[in-house]
């Protein structure tokens, strides 16, 4: 079986890992390949490095190197880097660098700096995190330079601010107006995207954010045109259950587009080629237009990597109900 998801960072990251469990330990579904297609909207450049949250969290979620209480950055991490810079008053200080972590970006920024394009750098980055051996293909969405940046109030005007900004440094408390993602317009699906959503067996979205992770994905050119024309059943997990989503601030991020934060707006947000949505049991009453409804058996809680595997179980076995 091939499967194809659109990922953020936490959220999509464990979804996968989960994913990859269930595959590895149900005969006959081992060999199947899974393709992440990965959001780059959250990428910054700090202290002159290129970071990519949501590509490193999945390269250390799937390759057993994340801090699990926290659900990104390094296992066993120091901070004596950010210390230093701290002492020479450099910023930014409200974004957290592990020394393990900054290994990646010193990588990811030396090989970008010699030509290699994100997709030849992740490619890099996913071995060393022995990715393809758990038969994992990471993409970035495009190799193109994209930035989600976030409208705010300012006085009586308003600026705009870098997504990390809005989110790890204010933790949303400034309301966003709007969202603009700079190089959107522009950028090409990275090698690989297009052709993975086309010719897989099942679609999978991950609970990840509807705005900032696979709103962002969506974007890319031609990905909303294969999801709508692949023959492959698209299939959902809820990120939201009772109307909050359970970590991160997307309920922040779908104010700020003008959708509620329910299991069926988020779901409507996909309307145009969802096929089934997976929902907690609180949020059995949701009615969609064309995609099927199916309430999972249990809190859709990603509490530990079994847990996911179960929610990522049920999402296949979905697929088998509906047609593209
Ligand atoms: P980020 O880039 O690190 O913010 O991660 P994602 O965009 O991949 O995922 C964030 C979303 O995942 C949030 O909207 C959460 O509500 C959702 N999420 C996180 N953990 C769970 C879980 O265990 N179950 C469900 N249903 N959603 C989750
Ligand atoms: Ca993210």
């Amino acid at each position: 079986m091939r499967i194809t998801a659109l990922a953020g960072g936490v959220g999509g990251a464990r979804f996968v890992r989960g994913l990859r469990h269930h595959l590895d330990t149900t005969p006959g579904l081992a060999d199947s390949e899974v393709t992440v297609v990965a959001n780059t909207g959250d990428d910054i450049t700090l202290f002159g490095l290129r970071v990519c949250p949501d590509v490193d969290t999945l390269l250390y979620t799937l390759g057993d190197g994340v801090e699990e209480s926290q659900g990104w950055g390094r296992a066993d991490e120091s901070h004596t880097v950010q210390t230093e810079l701290a002492a020479y008053g450099a910023q930014p200080q409200w974004f957290t660098l592990g020394d393990r972590d900054l290994g990646t970006h010193v990588v990811r920024s030396q090989l970008l700096g010699q030509g290699w394009t994100p997709s030849q750098v992740t490619a890099r980055l996913a071995d060393r995190w022995g990715l393809p051996g758990r038969r994992i293909r990471l993409l970035p969405m495009t190799d193109a330079p994209v930035e989600t940046h976030v409208v705010v109030e300012d006085g009586d005007g308003e600026t705009a601010i870098h997504f990390q900004e809005w989110w790890v440094r204010h933790q949303t408390s400034v309301p966003a107006r709007r969202f603009v993602v700079a190089g959107l317009d522009r950028a090409a699906a990275a090698p690989g995207v297009l052709d993975a959503i086309r010719t897989a067996d099942v679609v999978l979205l991950p609970p990840s954010n509807p705005v900032v992770s696979i709103g962002i994905v969506l974007g890319v050119a031609g990905v909303r045109d294969v999801l709508r024309g692949t023959t492959a059943p698209v299939v959902g997990v809820s990120p939201i259950i009772s109307g909050r989503p359970v970590r991160g601030h997307a309920d922040a991020c779908l104010t700020a587009i003008g959708v509620e934060s329910t299991a069926g707006a988020v779901a409507g947000l996909y309307e145009d080629f969802l096929d089934a949505w997976l929902v907690d049991p609180a949020d059995g009453d949701v009615r969609l237009p064309r995609a099927r409804v199916e309430v999972f058996d249990g809190p859709l809680l990603m509490t530990d990597v079994p847990a996911a595997g179960r929610i990522a179980a049920h999402a296949l076995r979905l697929a088998t109900t509906v047609t593209a």
